[in-house]
Order: structure tokens, then sequence, then C-alpha cells
């Protein structure tokens, strides 16, 4: 089931790609009101999202609850086989998707097709249900009794991402969850809609009945409309910390499972004993890949010691080696930002850090994209000596900044890692199995990295934070996913059996 709304990426304004929503598998326009989306790296429209009426999402959760209750009946296996299909249209597709990616977010493609990937390892993950929701069984747990244990489905599932992802993020909430029998409302970022729209498309192309994924577009009264449903039995957010928490506030009051992973402050320590340059390769990957706008990007460097100066040297080398520009160009090193209020909040915060006054090694503001495109850029920015009681230290800023806090030793390098309010990633360089061991145990973040820029699990394993970068109990991706989107059963039988003599001689 296509989408009917035409596709068109023209520049002029009047042909604009409309994006539709999906009720019960049908493709349809809005009736809600409308804003225009630009191009980050030319600042020229290329969508316009619609925000949606009450009567739109109330619409997509009667079609999610309709479809839930004969999609929970679809066996397991023929579940599991619908997402081989969608794999492969995925793999098929992916270009495709990717350059969507990069049209609405800015990117490199060369970092969107790297995130599709991750995603179709998500849905890879997926077509493991079978293995996946098996429980536990004991036999005779008393006579003539078994006891097992089943996972189901809870229903309608809701997905509120963010829009630094477009692709993968999605990708990590609605495979799992419908796989594991659950019907699912996708709530796009409204600064990144085209890209759900596509693979949600996809998903309907591999044979998903009508209902069991709708879309619906918007932003905050969407979200909220969506909250006070009470068919609505789970929520799977990923966004700033003030909405993740808000969120989980929220839907946790009124009885929803609730996983909410928040934004990040992420450290990297750098210790003298180290590779430099597979560090220095390491750092300038992890704070400007995807621009800094990623939840796992090193935004905070803890240079040790003597690491310190010969670090700063190599690290605003390689940044002055970085081109700016569009996604799609090969000669592009870094895009864009997502949107001009983006731009304007990171060069706040790069006069923020002047006043506060740290060392500004490197300065982005300014930037201009190699090819002349007028687009919202940003380019890679260097602080030194930032202490950790700076703003710029302390609070996300979600572009490609970069503060260094010089600290003596690893005992010092900790303590700035585990004051930060922020959890996510953390990690370390070291040619010192021992203080990678230490660091390991100590650090205070939900993922560690140790000589690895950005501790990214696969989709094999839990991906969320600790502190106030994560809001819930059970994470996104791995077992943990099968759990949240599924509650557990036990089931007691007793089938008299003909009497037996239970008699144990020693
Ligand atoms: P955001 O919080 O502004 O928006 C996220 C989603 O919430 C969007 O779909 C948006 O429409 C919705 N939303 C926004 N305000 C809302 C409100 N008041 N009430 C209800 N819903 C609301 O985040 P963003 O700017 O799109 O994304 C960037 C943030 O996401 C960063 O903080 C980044 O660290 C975080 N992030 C975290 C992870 C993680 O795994 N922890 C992964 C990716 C991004």
């Amino acid at each position: 089931m296509a989408s009917t709304t035409s596709v068109k990426d023209s520049a002029a304004g009047s042909n604009v790609y409309d994006c539709p929503i999906c009720i019960g598998g049908e493709w349809r326009a809005s009736a809600g009101r409308r804003e225009t989306l630009l191009n980050p790296a030319t600042a020229k429209p290329i969508t316009t999202v619609p925000y949606c009426t009450v009567e739109e999402v109330r619409a997509a959760v009667d079609a999610a609850q309709a479809a839930f209750e004969s999609w929970r009946q679809v066996p397991v296996v023929e579940r599991a086989q619908l997402f081989f299909r969608y794999r492969e249209l995925l793999v098929k597709h992916s270009e495709e998707v990717a350059r969507l990616c990069t049209l609405e977010h800015g990117k490199t493609l060369e970092e969107s097709r790297a995130s599709v990937a991750r995603g179709i390892e998500a849905v890879e993950f997926s077509t493991s249900v079978p293995s996946l929701l098996m429980g536990d069984t004991v036999g005779d747990i008393s006579r003539g009794v078994d006891t097992v244990t089943v996972r189901q489905p809870i229903g309608v599932c809701v997905g509120i991402p963010p829009f630094n992802f477009p692709a993968m993020v999605p990708m990590w909430m609605y495979p799992m969850a419908i796989a594991c029998g659950n019907t699912f409302v996708m709530k796009p970022s409204e600064r990144v809609p085209r890209t759900v729209v596509r693979l949600i498309e996809l998903l309907y192309e591999a044979g998903l009945p009508r209902g069991a994924c709708n879309v619906v577009h918007g932003a905050k009264d969407v979200v909220d409309a969506l909250l006070a449903d009470p068919r609505v039995k789970a929520v799977s957010f990923v966004g700033s910390s003030p909405v993740a928490r808000s969120i989980y506030e929220t839907a946790g009051a009124r009885g929803k499972r609730v996983q909410a992973m928040g934004g990040a402050k992420n450290h990297l320590v750098i210790m003298p004993r180290c590779d430099l340059a597979a560090a220095v390769k390491a750092v300038m990957g992890a704070a400007y890949g995807c621009t800094g706008q990623r939840c796992l990007a090193t935004s905070v460097v803890v240079a040790v010691g003597e690491a310190a100066d010969p670090l700063i040297e190599e690290l605003k080398k390689a940044a002055e080696q970085i081109a700016v520009g569009p996604g799609d160009s090969p000669k592009t090193g870094m895009g864009p930002v997502v949107n001009a209020s983006a731009q304007h909040r990171i060069e706040r915060y790069i006069a923020e850090g002047e006043k506060e006054g740290a060392r500004l090694v490197a300065d982005g503001r300014g930037a201009r994209a190699h090819d002349g495109s007028h687009g919202y850029y940003v380019g890679p920015t260097i602080f030194d000596h930032v202490r950790p009681e700076m703003r710029i230290a302390r609070e996300e800023i979600f572009g490609p900044v970069l503060c260094v806090i010089r600290a003596k030793d690893l005992d010092e390098a900790v303590g700035v890692v585990n004051r930060s309010e922020f959890g996510n990633a953390a990690s370390i360089f070291t040619g010192s199995g021992a203080e990678g061991r230490e660091f390991a145990a100590r650090a205070q973040a939900g993922m560690v990295g140790v000589n690895v820029g950005v501790p990214a699990p696969s989709a094999f394993f839990p991906f969320a934070g600790w502190k106030g970068s994560f809001y819930g109990d059970l994470h996104a991706l791995g077992r943990d996913a099968v759990q949240f989107y599924t509650e557990t059963k036990v089931v007691t039988s007793r089938w008299p059996t003909p009497a037996r003599e239970h008699k144990i001689t020693f």
C-alpha cells in the first residue's frame, strides 16, 4: 500500500511533498495545519508536514486496536517471516532510504547509509522472535502439575522518535513491537517525517495486515492525545531529557509501560599511554560524526596528564581538514545542522564558552559550505581548558562542539565523568588493560567503550543510558525490547495421571 502523495523534491515550494498519514493501511492527506520543512543543506523547501487533528490520532488508535485482535493470533513464525520479507525490501531500497535521511536531516550519505544498516540490523533481530519468545517450563513441579511461562503481546504501542536518526531510531521501535504481536502507532519527528513514511510503506509491501502500523504526524499535541488514550499500553520515546522525563511521568501515571531515552553529554577519557593517532581518529568521528547531533556523540574529552597538549594540536589539525557542505556531495566531511534554530543555539553556546573563559581553539561559527550552498552550517569547534562547572561542559549542545577538560589522573577523570547529570555513554583510550577495566567498572554510564570512540551496541544488546539519560526500566533493543513489548504469563496445569508409586529408597 504505497502512499499516493506525489514525491517531488522541487525547490520551488509549490510542488513540495506533502507528508501523508497512514490509518488502517490507507495513506491519505491529513486535515491538520501544515508546516514547511527546508533542506538543511540548502534552506529550500522539501516537505510540508501536517499536525494531525485529535480525530486523526483517535482513528489511528482505533485502527491499531482493531488490528490487534487478529494480528496477535498470527503464529509467531509467520510474523517472523514477514520481517524476513521486510528485511529484503529494506536492503533493496536502502539507498533510497539513506538519501531521504540525508535530504531531511542533512547528515552525509555515508552516515545515512551506516545508520540505515544499523536499523536493518534491528529488523534482522526481530526475525528471531520465535526463539526470543521462548519461556520457561518445569514439568511435574508437583504431582501431575506442569508450570510454563508464556510471553504475550500487550496491545497498541506507540513510538515517538527524535529527529537525529530518521530511520534507525524508529526501527528500534516498531519492528520488535509488531513481531511480538502488538500493533503500532508511529509519530515521527516533525522535523524528519518522510523517512518513516517510506519505511512503513515498505512494511505494508512486505505484507503487514491493514492497521497493524499507523502513522500520524505532529508534535506535543499529538503526543498528548496518544498518551491520553487508555488503549495505548506502551510508549517508546527517544529524545531530549526534559521531554523524556515528562512522558515517563505522564504515561507512567496512566498505567502505561514506558521506556524514555533522553539526552546526553558523553565523555571520552584519553590516557597518556594510548595510541594517540587512533584516539584522535576516534574523537573526530565521535565528536563530529552526524555533525555532533547524536546521543552517543563525544562532547567532552578528558585529557589526562601529558596527553593534553599533543592531543589538542592533533585535533586542531584534523578539524581544519573537515570540509563542511551538503550531505550528498562526496567532498563533504560534515553536513549541516538540522535547521536555523539548531544553528543559532549552537552558536550561542560557542559565545557562552568564550564568556565562561574556555580557550577557543577552533571556531565553527560562520562556516561556509565548500560548494557555496546556503544551508545551516557550523564548522568543527574545539574548546580547551574547559572546567567541569561551565555550561558548555554540563549541558547538551547537540552540535559539532568539543570541550577538552584537563585532568591530572584517571581518578580525577572518572570524577568528571560521574559528576555529569547524564550517563548515556563514556569511553576511555588507554594502552593499559588495568586502566580500561577500572574505567569500565567505575564509569556511571549505560554504554561504555574501551579504545572505542562511539560505544554503540549492536541490536542484539540493550541500548540506553543511566541517570538523566534514561527514564524507565527496560532498554531499547536486545532481550530488554522483547520483555518491554510483552507480558509474562505463568500457566500452571494439572492433568491427573494414573497413580504411580513415587518411592525413593536409599
Ligand atoms: P525532542 O525531545 O525535541 O523531540 C523528540 C520527540 O518528542 C519528537 O517526536 C517530538 O515531536 C516530541 N516532542 C517534542 N516536544 C514534546 C513535548 N513537549 N511533549 C511531547 N512530545 C514532544 O528531541 P529532538 O530534538 O528531536 O532529538 C534530539 C534529542 O534526542 C537529544 O537530546 C538527543 O540526545 C536525544 N537522543 C537520545 C537518544 C538515546 O538513545 N538516549 C538517541 C537519539 C537522540
